[in-house]
């Protein structure tokens, strides 16, 4: 049980007073139990009465008619009536879209959905042939992934795509609670709701959520109230809507508030506004149970969990550390908060561009296949060794010259190699430098027949290969 539920909760025992729940009465029994250092939730952080959640609704979805962008995969999911079909349209789409831009993504699904339009032409298409498709992209893992659960509901699952948000997550292999939410409410009109970064960042303006947005009980909170929002006629375009609305209007730094369809409701804006913390009724004086419901249960989905409000009461878990109160001069930015971000760790790796002529004396490079599993898991690249931070130059040299060695199954002097310079690559734990090397090497070379695998290609061949956009830096 989340710090949060429990906080809420352990209100309601603090109060003395029990309220009846329609649904989750054992799950509500449990949470009584586990109760403990309860600490109370300002009513501002709630969507406490249903009216507000109808005009959130009634606002968000009209302009999500007018103003959304006209993307490859909405067009998808608007028109193809074939379930199996748009649910795998949608699910790419979503795996691709993680972590990368939309402007990005869009070539790169045309592409996949003209080559692998259904999931039997994807579960019959080699790895290689996804990598390489995938080249760029980024986050290589999610291709070969999509790839494996795609080859699993052919063969076990009969070529049919799971309907639910919970068998989704339960039965695809990199399909996570989000993913799941987008394809089932999407493609399959589920009323669950989804919480990705847009989402967050609309939820916590819209209801002055200060904590650590990216903390385990925030994000439990996050996902209850995006349930509890999500239209239940138009799930898909509801959730697709307030990740819209994220990604043009509430944007990260610069929000534009005055064009934003929601202003009404965002309570971060009414905050700004007024100067001051909003005054929202405690759930006692909430005029549409009188009071009587502590559990306030009425504006919550069935499946959402039970909620207790006390206005302005001791420390919220919900509001910005005390240390860091509210910033008048970052008004609406204020939120989300997250926790200082973990620095990538450094690493350095000595990379050589073994050249030579090939037929017609057209320049061409040896590429080395990376393992099958880690970091750019079977990507190709150019035979590349980890050194340690601060190697100097000739040792650097030397352990370079021993790794080709093995390749070329002959001695590479190390005083041959050709310093060119450094490349920078940030993934997304890693601040990965490369120290390029460059050999033009004479007459035919035999590679060593290693069980890796190595081919030369020309330029074009390289470009056309499953390589990382690091390694294009390279060359
Ligand atoms: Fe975001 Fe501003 Fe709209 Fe609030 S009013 S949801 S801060 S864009």
């Amino acid at each position: 049980m989340s710090k949060l539920r429990a906080a809420a909760v352990g209100g309601l025992r603090r109060s003395g007073r029990r309220a009846a729940s329609p649904a989750g009465q054992s799950r509500k029994g449990a949470l009584l139990r586990g109760a403990s250092a309860p600490t109370p939730l300002l009513a501002q952080h709630l969507f406490s009465d249903p009216a507000e959640i109808q005009s959130l609704r009634g606002n968000l979805l009209p302009w999500y008619d007018k103003c959304k962008r006209d993307l490859p995969w909405r067009t998808l999911a608007a028109t193809e009536s074939d379930a199996d079909r748009r649910g795998y349209a949608v699910w790419v789409s979503e795996i691709m879209l993680q972590q990368t831009q939309v402007a990005t993504v869009i070539d790169y699904y045309n592409r996949w959905m003209q080559k692998w339009p259904t999931l039997q032409a994807l579960a019959q298409a080699s790895l290689e042939e996804v990598n390489e498709l995938w080249a760029g992209l980024g986050y290589y893992s999610r291709g070969k992934r999509l790839q494996e659960a795609a080859k699993k509901v052919v063969s076990e699952l009969d070529g049919r795509m799971p309907r639910t948000a919970e068998l989704l997550q339960k039965l695809l292999p990199g399909v996570g609670r989000y993913t799941a939410g987008a394809i089932a409410s999407i493609s399959y009109g589920q009323a669950t709701g989804v919480v990705d970064g847009n989402v967050i960042r609309v939820l916590c303006r819209l209801r002055c959520i200060g904590a650590d947005s990216s903390s385990p009980a925030v994000t439990d909170w996050l996902w209850d109230m995006a349930n509890a929002v999500v239209d239940r006629s138009r799930p898909g375009d509801f959730n697709q809507a307030l990740m819209e609305l994220g990604a043009t209007v509430c944007v990260p730094k610069a929000p534009l508030c005055g064009e934003c369809p929601v202003k009404k409701q965002c309570r971060a804006r009414h905050r700004k506004l007024l100067g001051k913390p909003i005054p929202v009724p405690d759930v006692e004086d909430c005029g549409k149970c009188m009071g009587r419901s502590l559990l306030h249960l009425c504006f919550l989905s069935p499946t959402a969990t039970v909620t207790l409000v006390f206005a302005g009461v001791g420390d919220c878990p919900l509001c910005p550390p005390a240390a860091e109160p509210w910033d008048s001069s970052l008004g609406v930015t204020n939120f989300p908060r997250k926790a200082a971000k973990k620095q990538p760790r450094a690493a350095r790796t000595a990379t050589c561009v073994l050249e030579r002529r090939g037929c017609h004396g057209a320049p061409e490079y040896l590429i080395v296949q990376r393992p099958s599993s880690g970091l750019l898991a079977g990507l190709w690249e150019f035979p590349s060794l980890p050194v340690a931070q601060g190697l100097q130059e000739e040792k650097q040299r030397e352990v370079l010259a021993d790794y080709l060695q093995a390749w070329m199954g002959q001695p590479v002097a190390a005083e041959g190699l050709q310093f060119i310079g450094e490349v920078v690559h940030i993934f997304s734990h890693i601040h990965q430098t490369y120290v390029v090397y460059c050999l033009l090497l004479d007459g035919d070379v035999t590679l060593d027949p290693s069980p890796s695998q190595s081919r030369w290609v020309t330029e074009d061949e390289f470009h056309a290969s499953a390589v990382s956009t690091a390694m294009k830096k390279v060359l």
